[in-house]
């Protein structure tokens, strides 16, 4: 029986996890489902936001479903927070060797309205793909601040071995091989040596993948193209920095954070599957979230880390059909839709799969 570490964590995360396992039970696929303390919420019984009891549930499951951590900025400062989001998932990260992040953009057609994009600009729908590299660049080399000449300095240095970016770019063909055979690799190889390295082993992978069209573009360029033209994009690969850039800036067409999933893999292909939002502790306890993020998180390691494409397929199916129906939550609502909580919206899921 395969096991899932299911890692529900602070703020909306218990809530829409719990959705997610509704439609998880629906599906009765027979997972073995064990829930692990993280973020706050194990700091309040460990006094640590990464308990080794998780790390060890985590290395002993097959995939982990993770719902999100953090507490209200204003309290950041608090033992139970600071820090909580790195202690936590940085920490996961290197536990698990988590190297490439897959975060699709999607558009809805029933909610092209609430996209902050003119109509005109993606009436052809969105359905992007970024995988961003994890542990390389400039997040990860030294970071120093010092005195030169009397003036303050600060230096971040931004490193990359070829393994590292051969992880990302295999992920890159090969997930735009499951798609629609165009990868665009982005970097910014007129100026930086990292980047040039990057396109450098982009080409050489390249005939692996006779398939695959592959297109370089400059993050600048990209920046704009994502949202003057989406729908050109099908998979984007890029490195550490660009994709947070990158897959945020995406992240703004659909319209709401609570749609948005993602998931993360190691070079073995393990899996780690969430929203790509926070813990919104602002709606917190009000059965107001919107569970899709989390519940296409569960459809992302059902097809990746299983390979239950019909039962992935299924899920995302039915939460178009119940948008198609008019059932919105708070964070999409407009006009003449009908209102509904969290655990409506998932009931009306349900019994659309
Ligand atoms: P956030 O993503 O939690 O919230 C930003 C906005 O989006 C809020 O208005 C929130 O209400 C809304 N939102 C997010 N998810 C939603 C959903 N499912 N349904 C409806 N609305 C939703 O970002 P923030 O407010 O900057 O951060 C809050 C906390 O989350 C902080 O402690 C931060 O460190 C943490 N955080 C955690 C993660 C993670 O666990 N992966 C990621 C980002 C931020």
């Amino acid at each position: 029986m395969k096991k899932i570490a299911v890692l529900s964590g602070d703020g909306i995360g218990p809530e829409v996890m719990s959705q997610a396992l509704r439609v998880l039970d629906a599906l009765d696929l027979g997972f073995k489902v064990e829930h692990g303390l993280i973020g706050g919420a194990a700091y309040d019984k460990y006094k640590s936001h990464f308990p080794d009891e998780t790390r060890e549930l985590c290395l002993t499951s097959d995939a982990v479903l993770f719902g999100s951590v953090g507490g209200p900025i204003v309290d950041s400062q608090l033992p139970k927070w600071h820090r909580c989001e790195a202690n936590s998932i940085l920490a996961l990260r290197k536990a698990l060797k988590l190297n490439v992040n897959l975060r699709p953009a999607t558009l809805f057609k029933s909610l092209i309205s609430i996209s902050p994009l003119k109509p005109e600009l993606i009436e052809q729908g969105v359905d992007i793909m970024i995988i961003r590299e994890l542990l390389g660049d400039i997040y990860f080399g030294e970071h120093k601040q010092f005195i030169e000449n009397g003036l303050r300095v600060a230096t971040d240095v931004a490193r990359y071995d070829e393994d590292q970016i051969k992880i990302a770019i295999h992920q890159g063909f090969k997930t735009a091989m499951a798609r629609n055979n165009k990868l665009v690799s982005v970097d910014k190889a007129n100026v930086l040596d990292t980047s040039k390295l990057w396109r450098t082993i982009a080409n050489e992978i390249a005939p692996e993948y006779p398939e695959v069209t592959l297109e370089h573009m400059l993050v600048d360029n990209c920046a704009m193209q994502i949202i003057l033209n989406p729908a050109q994009f099908d998979t984007i690969v890029t490195a550490n920095l660009f994709g947070d850039i990158i897959s945020d800036a995406a992240s703004a067409l659909p319209g709401s954070l609570g749609l948005m999933p993602s998931a993360s893999f190691s070079a073995e292909g393990f899996g780690l599957y969430e929203p790509s939002g926070g813990s919104a502790p602002d709606i917190a306890n009000k059965d107001i979230a919107n569970p899709t993020a989390q519940i296409l998180s569960l459809a992302l390691m059902l097809r990746y880390s299983f390979k239950l494409e019909k039962q992935a397929q299924q899920i995302e199916k039915a939460i178009i059909k119940t948008l198609e129906q008019g059932m919105r939550t708070r964070d999409i609502h407009q006009h003449n839709d009908t209102l509904v909580s969290t655990q409506k919206f998932t009931t009306a899921i349900i019994n659309n799969l």
